[in-house]
């Protein structure tokens, strides 16, 4: 902030002081010696305490006793800030160069927001549709919500069908079991993902192979998918299923991806958790495989607070998806089980939430894609940071805002990210890619040329705060923040 207006010498007068605390309204004075060499900090309190023990106001601040005032270093973290006046129970802070000068002033007020990556964001209607439920008694799982939000997404996506789950990674373990995976079969997935996307392959006792990422999206490389296919083709093994990823709402290149798919006649699993109301060449994320799966988990664009979409032109998978996802009870007058069901059947609570969010998701998507400007913009003549990129055929959600620092930098996205972090931004790593992760440690790996990509993407990567209900101010205090991070540190 600019001090001038408060910065005062011993030689100025009580009068003076008082004066000078009610123009500011700060209620701080900052006492300096000469080249603005900082000495304590006078309050209100201080000055009537002069008064009553008999100064008159023409006196000077020479009676001002001598004190060491609490001081923040110059580079100081917004932790170390708040932690020092926490400590201290102060709510002004001066702010010292290494020449024990003031240079800025520190406020209480405002400095413990946190400003977080991605927030629930709720629109005007969903209580309607939840109070609707409450009021009618439909509060088991199924119910008119969970139809009227089957429909609404379906014809949102252009999908022929929707089964509403329990979540993202239900829907997923569902796709598999639709495709028949089992024991000992091979399924391939994107590396550079959220556990979420390859423990299902577990789940049915079968083999992940994970494919890295290319770099004009950072999600599947096609090139790398096509050497595992015909890799996998040769030993004549070919997957059950690939599951394709669409990294932070942007959509992995689903024409080579689906032709090569195609090719060797293996099903494609779209897992769009991040991706809803992205666009590949015009056509809705989620619907290019024989199925898709949405999430609406708390962090993702809209949410139920947990909840899950199938989606897919198969009617008898949808039809299957249900029985499966509601026990699989026979048709008999008793309780007749044939198969191994499940309990993912979304609640009718739930999908009334789903329905509100449903109507705001374009608006969502115009205020990530907005954010992602934001940072484009206020990044762009930064030689050590780049956005991540977002081809031409692509229309993507930003669902977040993910940048990765250059090959050169002198430091790496989890420093970058330890940084921010200290001024109160809740920044992340990129994903860590499966191939590195312990638990799949065993996998076969196709990396996408001599290097891998998503290796590099993990090390020099960033998530930055995208949430729909963040303000363009915050916005704006997160790239700033990185920015002079960066401008240090890159
Ligand atoms: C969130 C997410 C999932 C899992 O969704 P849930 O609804 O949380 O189970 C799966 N895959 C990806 C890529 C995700 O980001």
């Amino acid at each position: 902030m600019d001090i001038s207006g408060i910065c005062i010498t011993r030689d100025a007068t009580m009068r003076a002081a008082l004066d000078m605390l009610d123009r500011s309204g700060l209620g701080v004075l900052l006492l300096v010696r000469d080249a603005q060499v900082f000495e304590r900090t006078v309050t209100d309190g201080d000055i009537r305490r002069l008064l009553l023990e008999g100064a008159s106001l023409d006196q000077t601040l020479a009676a001002v006793s001598e004190k060491r005032s609490i001081v923040l270093p110059e580079n100081s973290t917004r932790r170390e800030a708040l932690e020092l006046m926490q400590k201290h129970t102060i709510d002004h802070l001066p702010v010292v160069d290494a020449n024990g000068r003031v240079i800025d002033l520190v406020e209480r007020r405002g400095i413990d927001e946190q400003i977080l990556l991605s927030t629930p964001h709720m629109g005007e209607s969903e209580r309607d549709f939840v109070e609707e439920a409450f009021r009618t008694n439909w509060i088991a799982p199924l119910g008119p919500n969970v139809d009227a939000f089957e429909t609404e997404l379906a014809e949102m996506v252009g999908a022929q069908h929707a089964v509403a789950l329990t979540s993202g990674t239900a829907a997923i373990h569902l796709a598999l079991v639709l495709l028949d995976v089992g024991p000992g079969d091979t399924v391939f997935c994107s590396s550079l993902t959220f556990a979420a996307s390859v423990n299902p392959i577990m789940y049915q006792g079968a083999v992940p192979v994970l494919i890295d990422s290319e770099p004009e999206s950072w999600n599947m490389s096609p090139a790398a998918l096509g050497r595992a296919l015909e890799a996998s083709h040769k030993k004549g093994c070919l997957p059950k299923a690939v599951i394709v990823v669409n990294l932070y709402g942007q959509s992995a290149d689903m024409g080579p991806i689906a032709a090569l798919c195609d090719l060797y006649g293996v099903p494609l699993v779209e897992d769009a958790a991040e991706s809803l109301g992205a666009k590949y060449k015009g056509k809705s994320s989620g619907t290019f495989g024989r199925i898709g799966i949405y999430s609406f988990n708390g962090n993702k664009i809209i949410t139920t607070s947990g909840g899950g979409m199938l989606v897919t032109e198969d009617k008898s998978f949808a039809e299957r998806a249900r029985f499966l996802a509601t026990q699989a009870r026979d048709p008999a007058p008793h309780y007749q089980h044939s198969v191994v069901g499940y309990n993912y059947r979304m609640s009718n609570i739930l999908a009334g939430v789903g329905r509100g969010q449903l109507k705001v998701l374009d608006r969502r998507v115009e205020a990530r894609r907005a954010i992602y400007r934001r940072y484009l913009e206020a990044f762009a003549n930064e030689h050590w940071i780049q956005m991540m990129p977002e081809p031409e055929w692509s229309f993507s959600t930003h669902w977040i805002s993910a940048a990765r620092l250059v090959p050169d930098a002198r430091i790496t996205g989890p420093t970058l990210v330890q940084h921010v972090s200290d001024e109160l931004i809740e920044a992340r790593p990129v994903w860590k890619p499966m191939h590195l992760q312990p638990v799949f440690a065993h996998a076969l790996y196709f990396p996408h040329g001599n290097d891998s990509v998503s290796d590099e993407l993990f090390e020099r990567g960033i998530c930055l705060p995208s949430g729909s209900n963040l303000s363009m101010e915050k916005v704006d205090r997160v790239a700033e923040t990185v920015l002079k991070i960066g401008r240090r540190l890159a």
